[in-house]
């Protein structure tokens, strides 16, 4: 059992807690905060868990409890995100927000609302940086830094709502940096705190993986019914092998077992992601390995347009191979749906804002 020092509060931490990096307000459960404020009665317990979790307040703004508490809350659950940067696009209906953690590393999150529903998606980020190398992918262009806490994850999804307004986040979609299944702890304990503390349902939770078959079977034993997608890109080894080199450690075959037994487990659709690289995955031959790969898992298809990014040259498919595509899949009784590309201009693509920033700062003169 590890012992993390919060300021002037000992915690018995077990992970998903890493050593060296503080608890911040996201971090503690009902009970933690409840033992944070030794000789609080319970009714003001009560009173600061819902103002954080249910009225995504802020510490400051938990007016029906005393100025003391307050800043001592402040104190001592200090927030895990500072905004560094948020670009806004598609008319303000998505919003890209830089966030830098405690010990100076960025991260993003998007939040995107709909124009005909009072409902809003967050897409958050599971680590900063990301070690899966997806060739095409501005974040596995930059690398890994560490993983997140399970407070950096769900405060990404306060922070959306605080930014939300009237439109609620009812959505979460594990889609910003990084890999999911290989933060299975941390992330499932954001999972569970978004499900049970901040009140969005598990099936409106996706966890979108590269195909990290270990995080499949164990997401396949959990019993909260999150939606999975996996991000195919390619059902030839030889072509993902090169574009998601995860695919040599976890080939296809084996990833489309894994898959089966999570569909056998949950019995649960999965969805399939195939972002579109013109002249890779856009030929007629993708289309029947795609088929071949998706019809007897039954899953859906989402055909994502190409995001440009700094290290990838190759382009995108242009909308009429992208509809063609889609035709041919629907003929070999394959569901797929084209998704829109949103945030473009702010390069709303996995990493982008961030690797963007990078480039800004690196071409700052030294002083
Ligand atoms: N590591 C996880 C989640 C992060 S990526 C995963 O791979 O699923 C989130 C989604 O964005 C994935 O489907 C990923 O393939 C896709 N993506 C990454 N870079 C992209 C780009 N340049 N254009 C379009 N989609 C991209």
């Amino acid at each position: 059992m590890i012992v993390i020092a919060v300021r002037s509060h000992i915690f018995d931490a077990t992970p998903p807690y890493p050593v060296n990096v503080v608890i911040t307000r996201y971090d503690l459960s009902r009970s933690e905060l409840a033992e944070l404020l030794e000789g609080e009665p319970n009714y003001r317990i009560e009173q600061v868990w819902e103002g954080l979790h249910r009225q995504y307040r802020d510490p400051a703004d938990l007016t029906n409890v005393p100025k003391s508490l307050r800043s001592a809350i402040e104190e001592l659950l200090p927030a895990a995100l500072t905004p560094v940067r948020e670009a806004a696009s598609d008319n303000g209906s998505t919003v890209k927000q830089l966030w830098q953690l405690g010990d100076g590393y960025l991260l993003e999150s998007v939040l995107m609302h709909y124009r005909d529903r009072d409902r809003s998606t967050v897409c958050v980020s599971s680590q900063a940086g990301c070690a899966m190398a997806c060739t095409f992918c501005a974040t596995g262009q930059i690398g890994f830094d560490r993983h997140l806490t399970t407070g950096e994850i769900v405060e990404q999804v306060v922070r959306a709502s605080q930014h939300s307004g009237n439109k609620r986040v009812s959505n979460v979609v594990f889609m910003g940096m990084g890999e999911p299944l290989a933060n299975f702890d941390n992330v499932w304990s954001a999972v569970e705190r978004i499900h049970g503390d901040l009140g969005i349902g598990a099936r409106k939770i996706t966890i979108s993986t590269v195909g990290v078959i270990p995080g499949i079977e164990q997401l396949s034993r959990k019993d909260l019914p999150v939606s999975l997608a996996v991000s195919l890109h390619s059902a030839n080894n030889k072509v993902r092998d090169r574009i998601a080199p995860v695919n040599r450690t976890y080939p296809l075959r084996k990833l489309a077992e894994a898959l089966q037994a999570y569909r056998r487990a949950k019995n649960r659709r999965i969805s399939l992601e195939w972002a579109m690289m013109a002249g890779i995955n856009d030929t007629d031959d993708a289309a029947r390995e795609l088929a071949e790969f998706a019809r007897p898992l039954n899953a859906h298809v989402n055909l994502i347009p190409l995001n440009p990014t700094p290290g990838y040259t190759n382009p995108g498919s242009d909308t009429d191979s992208i509809n063609w595509f889609q035709e041919i899949l629907e003929s070999f009784g394959v569901n797929a749906t084209v998704r829109s590309n949103r945030g473009t201009d702010i390069d709303a693509a996995c990493g982008q804002l961030r690797a963007e920033h990078r480039v800004k700062l690196s071409k700052r003169p030294k002083v």
